[in-house]
């Protein structure tokens, strides 16, 4: 059955008529809108990883099936090169603003019955606290090491995500993978112990890791592998939300050479570090103190570098950035070099550091974050 859908673009006969000139934007009740309220109420609350060509798909595909509420994810400005994959930047006045908050205009305009929350964030630098009661991640990243950050995320809270990838080689091929949260597997269920000891060292080692993984970032893939790719992840990703879906899967398609559709299992990798038994999260108001009897320490995912000596200049700095961001992007406030020594990364306080007396956000954590509190090095007090 072919829904007639509320803008009545076409009469009764076929023939075209046209569009209500109300001016204002557009308002469809959920019958009208395609049927969709199904999806609608199952997802009241998503997000969306990226702000590419896979994320500005994924982003009409909610906008269409009326998602509630909807958190845009991505740091990056609109760029030039971005406009042939991207129907959504080509805006007036689009170039060089934050992807997410054009995402986010266009939303409210076009799409008025979901609610656009644009964070010009990593995933990584977004507080936990914002994504906990979200039903649904999806990643539009294209970069491995964030879907290992919403691997993490996505163990930790257990929270569904639905991840998008198409082939790099110019193939016109994709995958959408579902990972259920900390019962299933997990994209880093996935990588070869190799692959996975060199990120993990990234995240948690003080001292500067031996080798960093290098990434290739970007798609080469066309709007309309881009197009697909999205349109199976959020077709699938309702069906596997509707009927609870435990196990992680795959869908792989190919759409050159020999055709191909595939629905593959992943199995839980016993190795993997990210199913352990979970810690209570919870989040800190006010100064880290305030929470932290003593012998306590707070901690929290991804170290951050407290402070930093620049090798050029001599001058000594409190980044307060993640560390792997600060490793990507950090540079010297007085001569902009690059050779930075980390002296402090830290992903917990313990009672009685001075560092204790200030709020997340004064050490440069995320607002809204979850902390685990643990006993910490000291013995506890007994009470
Ligand atoms: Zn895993
Ligand atoms: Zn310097």
């Amino acid at each position: 059955m072919i829904h007639e859908n509320g803008l009545q673009n076409e009469s009764k006969n076929g023939s075209p008529s046209p569009l209500p000139q109300t001016g204002g934007p557009v308002h469809l009740d959920a019958e009208s809108a395609g049927g969709m309220s199904g999806a609608a109420s199952l997802c009241r609350r998503a997000a969306i990883a990226g702000a590419g060509a896979l994320g500005n798909e994924l982003f009409r595909q909610l906008g269409l099936l009326g998602a509630g509420e909807v958190l845009l994810i991505d740091p990056d400005l609109v760029e030039a090169s971005n406009l042939a994959k991207c129907a959504f930047f080509r805006s007036p006045g689009a170039a060089g603003r934050p992807k997410v908050e054009v995402l986010a205009e266009q939303g409210a305009a076009l799409f008025p019955e979901t609610r656009w929350i644009p964070i010009a964030r990593e995933i990584a630098d977004v507080g936990w606290g914002r994504l906990r009661g979200c039903d649904l991640l999806f990643g539009g990243v294209d970069r491995d090491s964030a879907r290992l950050e919403m691997a993490r995320i996505s163990t930790r809270l257990g929270l569904p995500v639905c991840d998008g990838g198409m082939i790099t080689s110019g193939a016109a091929a994709g995958r959408v993978s579902w990972f259920p949260g900390r019962e299933g597997a997990c994209f880093c269920c996935r990588l070869t112990a190799r692959r996975r000891r060199e990120y993990l060292e990234t995240w948690s080692s003080a001292a500067h890791p031996c080798h960093v993984p290098q990434e290739r970032g970007g798609w080469s893939a066309t709007p309309a592998v881009a197009a697909v790719t999205a349109a199976l992840q959020v077709h699938f990703a309702f069906e596997w939300l509707r009927r609870g879906e435990r196990e992680a899967r795959s869908i792989e398609f190919r759409l050159d050479g020999a055709l191909r559709l595939e629905e593959i299992r992943i199995p839980l990798d016993e190795s993997c570090p990210f199913h352990t038994a979970p810690l209570a999260l919870v989040p800190v108001e006010g100064p880290f103190s305030a929470l932290m009897r003593h012998g306590q320490e707070i901690a929290w995912e991804w170290p951050l570098c407290l402070r930093a000596r620049c090798l050029d200049c001599g001058l000594e700095f409190e980044p307060r950035l993640r560390v792997t961001r600060f490793r990507r992007e950090g540079a010297c406030p007085r001569c902009g070099g690059r050779r930075l020594l980390e002296l402090d990364n830290r992903n917990r306080i313990a009672s009685g550091d001075p560092l204790s007396r200030r709020t997340p956000e004064e050490v440069g954590l995320p607002a809204e974050h979850l902390y685990s509190i643990r006993k910490g090095f000291l013995v506890e007090e007994m009470e």
